[in-house]
């Protein structure tokens, strides 16, 4: 290999090296193919899927055939059955090539983690367990064999996303299952997915809406009363394509659960990891904004003339703080997410509130100082930084762990001990 091969070697090197981090055999085996999968297929097609705000469909249609879809869908259920860590290490590798594509894989594959790992962790009776294993095996069945895409629409616009309230979107209990009414705005894989991973609250007649009753159902796209309204326009992030989904009485059988009843509400409140799961597609990106400026800095960026820009000291210092904030974010998420479990400490947690913060501010600050950095020939349409500038100003504003969230969970709850007044 010369010097140049080994160049070229870097820029494409995982971006936790498996012995650097020590990285077990089969995870980095994982989160390996995962990166190649990312440069051959969502890497060409980034662009155009951005360009006209259009889901990639066709890029999920090959996560089916790699066995993508079913990352963390048990071994026993036909799945890659990858741990939480893994799965956000791959999905960091999938969001250097597209934010959008990476996002949307998120959504999807939190349903089977939800359901999976992170379920077995919780604890649940004998009775609910029993029924829990039989019903997601019928979701990783649709997933495995015919290729299904879930999505996750929780989002409503009021204070539901956020934790503070139970969801406005209800379940009525009928014979056989539910009736279900409401509205999720931004709702990613709008129009795309096989089936909607709801989060609802389940209210009888004359019941109060509580949050320990949030039922999670995953509602077939094509049941009726389902309909996708709206355009989608936005900033970036544009392949996700989140449109609005109004649910008009559908009827929703039992067996359609996607966890037991109540098990939702103790997932959300004992093992809080699950809402980390936003910022591996951004961890992606910050990554991407730092190789594009050292690639274009280098002169070696494809589609771009061979002229070097680095012997600039001014050049040098912007990479070297590139490259701080870079293994600081590196650092902080690593340990949050090597350390999601259930029942975190409160130091666990309060070291995920800022890693998702973070990761977060830090991807967008990335890609600012690299169009900076590089320049205004480096920002043109033609070249991927500035759907990454874009994409990544999105990181922020995640329901429910936003970056003024984490902010205000991380300052109360350093100050305050449970229970703790000032009166
Ligand atoms: C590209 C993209 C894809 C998305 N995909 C999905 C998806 O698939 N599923 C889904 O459910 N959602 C999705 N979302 C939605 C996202 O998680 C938010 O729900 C959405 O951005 C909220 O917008 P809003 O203006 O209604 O926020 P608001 O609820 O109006 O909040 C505005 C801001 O106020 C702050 N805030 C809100 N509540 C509190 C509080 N209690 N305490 C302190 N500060 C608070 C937050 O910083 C927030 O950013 C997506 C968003 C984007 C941008």
């Amino acid at each position: 290999m010369n010097a140049r091969d080994l160049d070229r070697h870097d820029a494409d090197a995982p971006i936790f090296d498996a012995a650097a981090f020590r990285l077990g055999r089969g995870e980095a085996d994982l989160i390996d193919s995962a990166r190649r999968f990312g440069a051959r297929v969502l890497a060409p097609r980034a662009a155009l899927h951005d360009r006209d705000a259009t889901f990639p469909i066709e890029t999920f249609r090959d996560m089916h055939s790699e066995g993508l879809l079913a990352i963390c869908i048990p071994e026993a259920d036909g799945g890659l059955g990858a741990s939480y860590r893994t799965y956000c290490l791959a999905a960091a590798e999938l969001g250097r090539f597209c934010g959008a594509t990476a996002l949307s894989w998120n959504m999807h594959v939190s349903s089977t983690l939800w359901t999976g790992a992170l379920a077995d962790d919780l604890m649940m009776t004998v009775e609910e367990r029993a029924e829990h294993n039989e019903r997601r095996r019928l979701h990783y069945k649709r997933i495995v064999g015919d290729g299904a895409v879930y999505s996750q629409p929780f989002s409503e616009g009021g204070a539901a996303a956020a934790g503070g309230v139970a969801f406005g979107t209800e379940a009525k209990p009928v014979d056989g299952g539910f009736r279900v009414n409401g509205k999720k705005i931004f709702a990613s894989l709008s129009g795309a997915a096989d089936y909607y991973g709801v989060l609802c609250t389940e209210r009888g007649e004359g019941e109060g809406a509580s949050r320990r009753n949030t039922l999670y159902l995953a509602i077939p796209a094509d049941a009726q009363g389902v309909s996708v309204v709206g355009d989608w326009d936005p900033l970036g992030m544009r392949g996700t394509v989140s449109r609005t989904l109004l649910f008009k009485d559908v009827f929703v059988p039992e067996d359609e659960m996607l966890m037991p009843r109540g098990v939702y509400f103790r997932a959300a409140t004992s093992w809080p990891h699950m809402f980390l799961t936003l910022s591996p597609t951004y961890m992606g990106l910050a990554q991407a904004a730092y190789d594009f400026t050292v690639a274009y800095l280098r002169g070696e960026l494809p589609g771009t003339p061979p002229v070097k820009r680095r012997m600039y000291p001014t050049k040098q210092i912007a990479v070297a703080e590139m490259r701080v904030t870079l293994e600081q974010t590196k650092a902080l998420w690593f340990q949050a997410i090597s350390e999601a479990r259930a029942n975190p400490t409160k130091d666990q947690v309060l070291r995920a509130y800022a890693a998702q913060f973070t990761v977060m501010e830090n991807a967008n600050a990335l890609a600012a100082k690299a169009i900076r950095t590089c320049g205004g020939q480096a920002m043109l349409r033609s070249l991927s930084l500035e759907r990454i500038y874009r994409d990544s100003r999105c990181g922020s504003l995640m329901l429910p762990w936003t970056a003024e969230i984490c902010l205000d969970r991380l300052g109360r709850e350093s100050l305050y001990e449970a229970g703790e007044k000032d009166e």
